[in-house]
């Protein structure tokens, strides 16, 4: 039997991340830098590591309800009103997902048919493509540039739209640009999101991590509300990565089909992660706003450190990587990426990772710790010197 006929098409159709593939050679190096990973250097905090030991000792070995434990629920909704003022039925508008991944693919499967459009802007987070396809839809990339600081204009946006968009997939504090939208540039954009009638699905796992300026999540414009679903987690701001903990928020008839999938496809997310999660919103944010505090000094030292050698960085609002440009090398992304590894021992990843509007850049993730910034600076200074 041919097994490899037998896989889906769609499925076959899929480029290996580009990332990964980084990783994999990183991986059997020595004394590689990597600039390449897409996760805080820190460990989760010790209240939520304390958590999850006394759950497991308390055998919390359970499937929760598939909506997650309702006091976790309850926490996220006190947590979103007072940070952003923003008001959500812990009982009927939140969704306990397996990290915002699982949050993207349910929100997706939720409202897709098949050909309908769902917008997205490029670059952009690599499984957006792929996940807008797995649900049926046709993915639509509308460009960014560092001319326009990586945003989608609402020009761009009408142009984009047809009869057959359902959807936009936004994400801000974008990876891999860091680029965010201010509440004016929000309203903006939902002007034509309504005119258009289309839904929202907002990837705002970064929110926690925005520097320069204040986080308007895109529900906080009042009428886009009913026509959103925030995607929220705890990966990024809480330096909690494997625990594999999201979020959804969102009209009740939207969160109820998506709890639909969730529970037939996960049943639940992982009962000791959720309480973990909880002790996170409680006890744990004074340890995130210092873990914020160390991200904002490594990204002033980053993209000051790339403009002084000559590869023009934009600065990015949010998340912890930045998207210097190299066109002002000899090589394109990939090769650059791949030369200045095996000359300099410095791992960073191809922008053409994220879209093919990626080429001409590097992805460069901050969340490793200042001397190994400075030496990879260094060492990429090295690396372009005519
Ligand atoms: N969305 C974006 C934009 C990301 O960058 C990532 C991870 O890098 C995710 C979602 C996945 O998050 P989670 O760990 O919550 O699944």
């Amino acid at each position: 039997m041919d097994l490899d006929d037998k896989i889906s098409k769609i499925v076959k159709e899929f480029r290996p991340s580009g990332i990964r593939a980084f990783f994999d050679i990183v991986a059997t190096r020595e004394d590689c830098i990597s600039l390449g990973v897409g996760e805080p250097d820190f460990i989760s905090p010790q209240p939520v590591l304390e958590s999850a030991v006394d759950a497991i000792r308390d055998g919390f070995t359970h499937y929760t309800g598939n909506q997650g434990l309702l006091s976790l629920r309850k926490e996220i909704c006190n947590y979103l009103e007072n940070e952003y003022q923003l008001n959500y039925d812990f009982e009927k508008e939140v969704l306990i997902t397996v990290g915002v991944s699982q949050g993207l693919d349910i929100a997706l499967r939720s409202v897709i048919n098949a050909g309908d459009e769902v917008i997205y802007c490029s670059p952009s987070y690599v499984s957006y493509e792929p996940l807008i396809k797995l649900s049926g839809g046709t993915a639509v990339a509308i460009s960014t540039n560092v001319e326009n600081k990586f945003k989608i204009t609402p020009e761009q946006l009408e142009q984009a739209c047809t009869n057959k968009t359902k959807a936009i997939l936004l994400n801000f504090p974008c990876n891999p640009t860091g680029a965010s939208y201010s509440h004016h540039e929000l309203e903006k954009l939902a002007v034509v999101i309504e005119k258009h009638n289309i839904l929202v699905i907002s990837d705002e796992i970064y929110a926690d991590l925005t520097y320069d300026s204040v986080h308007t999540p895109i529900s906080a414009i009042k009428w886009m509300k009913e026509r959103t679903l925030i995607l929220g987690g705890f990966s990024k701001g809480f330096a909690m990565t494997g625990w594999r903990i999201g979020y959804i928020c969102g009209p009740e008839v939207w969160v109820n089909a998506v709890t639909k999938i969730h529970q037939y496809s996960m049943l639940c997310a992982p009962t000791i992660s959720q309480i973990a999660a909880e002790s996170a919103l409680k006890n744990a944010t004074h340890d995130k706003d210092l873990m914020k505090a160390s991200y904002h000094e490594r990204r002033n030292l980053i993209c000051d450190g790339f403009n002084k050698i000559g590869l023009r960085t934009h600065i990015p609002e949010g998340a912890f990587y930045v998207f210097p440009e190299i066109k002002s090398t000899k090589y394109n992304s990939m090769d650059f990426a791949t030369a200045l590894l095996e000359q300099k021992n410095v791992a960073v990843v191809p922008g053409t990772a994220f879209g093919p509007e990626g080429e001409g850049y590097i992805r460069c993730s901050y969340a490793t710790s200042l001397d190994e910034i400075k030496i990879a600076l260094e060492r990429i200074e090295e690396f372009i010197l005519p």
